[in-house]
């Protein structure tokens, strides 16, 4: 069918609401996916379709077994750098975790998951067939998973099925306040069960540095758009020697007239995956991502900078663990909120004000608790955003400490 001209028209010099360059950017999810000058040049060298396809090897032919873009020894590096085994790029870390859940399940059995999980870790287990059990979180305002007892739920799930879990999964740092939890508390705990435990690492590996074997991790998840300086979509699933066999299990079907079959092909990846711009992207900024981690310290340090300058305005609290281990951080910011009440733009007041300052990220509407990423800001970034907090404070007549 025809669609007419006026409709596409939309379509046409497409323009994001605002661009990285004139604003910063607190949004939680954006701080660590932005692109490096390398990955900019990636993405436009390989933005054709199968741009990475040109040299597949005949016999093989495989994402992973790539050498001309270095698709095979990237692999082998990102394995390293994470501590790990063996390492696949996915199209995202939820798919990640449904890969280890569908390989390493049956229908019906549990996974243990804490209760800070994202909403993705959920979805995952449901299709792959699984049920999860809950290991709880502590009290506000800190609310950190009590890790010790992955134990006592792994054991209620013996008792309940016979049968031990099919993975234990940790949240190495959560979206909700952005806690750092010990993995290796976890590592330890289902390494006695002998549980796969699967360390997901969205909010983690690619800005802090991460080593799955010193935490005993059997399967690592990661986010490429969120922490690797990679375009959507991207994800990595890294994995433990042990493992490989069963989640990188080859197709064993064949067809019933033609007798095809398709033995190279790794079937929870239905043979290849991410076979474009945006897997060029996450290996163009590997060399920074590799470097920057090292950088984490000081990312700490303004985050807990930042935390320190909020808090001067009255009533505002940082929730979640204190002081941060991470630049994720959650506010609860009431006297925003009774501003709000009687602003004619409502909830909408704190992102006009924001915004007029050059300043995005903060969910549009919210003033009553929000959160921001300081993640990769210069510390003149974060100073001005301080500053624009307490201009803004000021004006409306809340009290600054
Ligand atoms: C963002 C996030 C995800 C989802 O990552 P995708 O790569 O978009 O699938 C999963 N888990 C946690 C903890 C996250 O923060």
């Amino acid at each position: 069918m025809k669609i007419p001209q006026e409709r596409l028209n939309k379509y046409r010099n497409l323009r994001r609401d605002f661009s990285e360059e004139d604003y910063v950017n607190l949004q939680p999810i954006q701080r660590g996916g932005a692109l490096t000058e390398e990955a900019m040049k990636a993405i436009i060298e390989f933005g054709d379709g199968y741009s990475t396809c040109d040299w597949c090897p005949p016999k093989s032919a495989r994402l992973d077994m790539i050498e001309n873009p270095p698709i095979k020894d990237f692999y082998n590096d990102l394995a390293e750098f994470l501590g790990m085994d063996t390492a696949r790029v996915v199209t995202r870390c939820r798919e990640a975790m449904f890969i280890a859940f569908r390989m390493l399940g049956a229908p019906g059995d549990y996974v243990v998951i804490d209760g800070l999980a994202h909403y993705s870790s959920y979805i995952a287990a449901e299709l792959a067939g699984l049920r999860v059990k809950e290991v709880p979180v502590g009290c506000p305002p800190e609310h950190r998973v009590d890790l010790e007892a992955y134990a006592a739920k792994i054991e209620e799930v013996k008792a309940e099925t016979g049968r031990l879990p099919a993975a234990a999964l940790l949240t190495h740092v959560d979206y909700q306040y952005g806690n750092v939890s010990d993995a290796k508390v976890v590592g330890k705990i289902a390494q006695d069960y002998g549980v796969p435990f699967i360390l997901n690492c969205a909010y983690s590996a690619g800005v802090m540095p991460v080593d799955g074997r010193g935490v005993s991790a059997d399967v690592i998840t990661g986010s490429g758009h969120k922490s690797w300086a990679a375009s959507a979509p991207t994800g990595i699933l890294a994995l433990r020697k042990s493992l490989e066999e069963k989640v990188l299990k080859r197709a064993s079907i064949q067809g019933d007239l033609t007798n095809r079959n398709f033995v190279s092909k790794e079937l929870a990846l239905l043979g290849c995956t991410v076979m474009g711009a945006p897997l060029l992207t996450l290996i163009a900024s590997f060399p920074e991502v590799v470097e920057r981690v090292e950088r984490w310290g000081e990312e700490v340090q303004k985050a807990r900078f930042l935390v320190g300058e909020l808090e001067r305005i009255q009533g505002v609290r940082q929730i979640g663990e204190r002081p941060k281990r991470h630049t994720l951080m959650h506010f609860e910011t009431d006297p925003f909120f009774r501003v709000s009440q009687s602003h004619k733009r409502k909830g909408y007041f704190l992102y006009d004000e924001l915004r007029s300052r050059k300043i995005v990220g903060i969910q549009p509407g919210l003033t009553k608790h929000f959160k921001l990423n300081t993640y990769g800001l210069a510390w003149n970034q974060v100073k001005y955003v301080a500053g624009a907090f307490h201009e803004i404070a000021e004006k409306y007549g809340l009290e600054i400490k």
